[in-house]
């Protein structure tokens, strides 16, 4: 019988010669062979993408890292797994290793702030242009298609305001079109969402979330595929891209607890905005809670789970007062990231032009409606609701 994936994930392999429950952090740069032919052996498995225990070489992995990278192929039916040493690094590796000169790129205008800086300003630099397109308007994604396009790059949802997207319409059009996609999907994990199921080619999640868990490790995953391995493997190769076997380990030991952190985040988040929907100056949530909520039914279509992260829409003349709301929080930390143990809350600035974007193309938000970002930890809701209870009086 198939195992679950959340039995899988408590047992990935078979393997108990090392006598303890985990795999050993393996350190290593130089890898040893027998002679030189087990040696030339190896580097044509890995070539053809078989089934490995160890690298030729360091700078690809270790054992530590192969072993999370099954686990993570088989969370995300993929082909192969890219391990990095951030979230981010994955992003851009998807980036380098498919545009070239020359090429347009379709971005998801709600896309993570780096995500569209890289787009922005360094593709350019690159000859590559990358065009945003509005994630609630697939008739505005489809006008923007060229002969030029080679990606899609899709976040769903963003991670800022919550737009969902009708995945598969956008997978058809691609592939009529023959332009890869890429999915951004660190918000439901591939627990919730399979991209590459749904016939992504890439499925990207920032292993600094929800899979550590804890927010003591950072790392990237770029779940791919057979059409796009090559390319792929070719710039990781040459890149440099590589995670820690102790980055790794801990990554292992969060995916372990993924299934139950996931499950106690939603029923927490569904405490929290119980309250919160009864807000006089929360004027939206921005979460798929209830029927009516904004793409309620694209997130139903999807996704089997809904994970802890959320913004609330704030209405005030006084934007003072808002961040007198967020540093008067003392559960909720004030702070970039989020999929850790512990609760956050952020002022998105999310219309501001920086040196290498010029912020939303598409922004639906009024001047003096102010996002802030929540992240709902494992902390108990009711010391959560006692916090926002009391700051939420600072705005005016
Ligand atoms: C955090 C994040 C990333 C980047 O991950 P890092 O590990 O911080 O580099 C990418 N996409 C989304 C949606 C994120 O939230």
């Amino acid at each position: 019988m198939k195992k679950s994936i959340k039995t899988y994930l408590k047992h990935p392999t078979n393997d108990n010669s090392n006598r303890s429950a985990n795999p050993p952090v393996i350190r290593a740069s130089t890898i040893l062979f027998n002679t030189m032919q087990e040696l030339y052996g190896h580097e044509k498995k890995i070539k053809r993408n078989q089934k490995i225990t160890h690298y030729s070489y360091g700078r690809y992995g270790s054992s530590t890292t192969i072993e999370l990278e099954n686990m993570l192929k088989e969370l995300e039916g993929a082909f192969h797994v890219f391990l990095t040493g951030t979230g981010f690094g994955g992003i851009s590796l998807a980036l380098m290793s498919i545009c070239r000169p020359g090429d347009e790129i379709l971005v998801s205008d709600n896309v993570y702030g780096p995500t569209k800086e890289i787009s922005e300003k360094l593709l350019k630099e690159f000859k590559i242009n990358a065009i945003f397109y509005n994630p609630e308007s697939f008739y505005d994604l489809k006008s923007k298609i060229s002969k030029k396009t080679k990606m899609i790059l899709v976040e769903n949802p963003g991670s800022n305001t919550f737009e969902f997207q009708d995945l598969s319409k956008i997978v058809k059009l691609a592939k009529r079109k023959k332009i890869y996609t890429f999915l951004d999907n660190t918000w439901g994990t591939p627990l919730y969402l399979k991209p590459l199921k749904i016939g992504f080619d890439m499925s990207f999640s920032s292993a600094t979330k929800y899979y550590s868990g804890h927010s003591d490790a950072m790392g990237g995953s770029l779940a791919v595929n057979k059409k796009v391995f090559k390319s792929i493997m070719f710039f990781y190769k040459l890149s440099g891209y590589r995670m820690s076997a102790d980055e790794a380990y801990l990554i292992i030991r969060g995916l372990r607890t993924l299934d139950t952190r996931l499950k106690q985040h939603f029923e927490n988040t569904l405490k929290i905005i119980n309250f919160l929907k009864k807000q006089k100056k929360i004027i939206e949530i921005l979460y798929p809670y209830k029927p009516s909520s904004r793409n309620y039914k694209l997130w139903k279509k999807y996704y089997s789970g809904a994970t802890g992260l959320l913004s609330i829409v704030i209405k005030s003349k006084k934007k003072s007062s808002v961040i007198r709301f967020v540093n008067s929080l003392e559960l909720f930390g004030i702070g970039y990231s989020w999929g850790g143990f512990e609760s956050l809350a952020i002022l998105q600035d999310l219309k501001k032009q920086t040196e290498y974007t010029k912020g939303r193309h598409f922004f639906r938000f009024k001047k003096d409606e102010h996002i802030v970002r929540l992240h709902i930890g494992l902390e108990d809701p009711k010391d959560l609701i006692f916090d926002l209870k009391r700051s939420l009086k600072y705005i005016k």
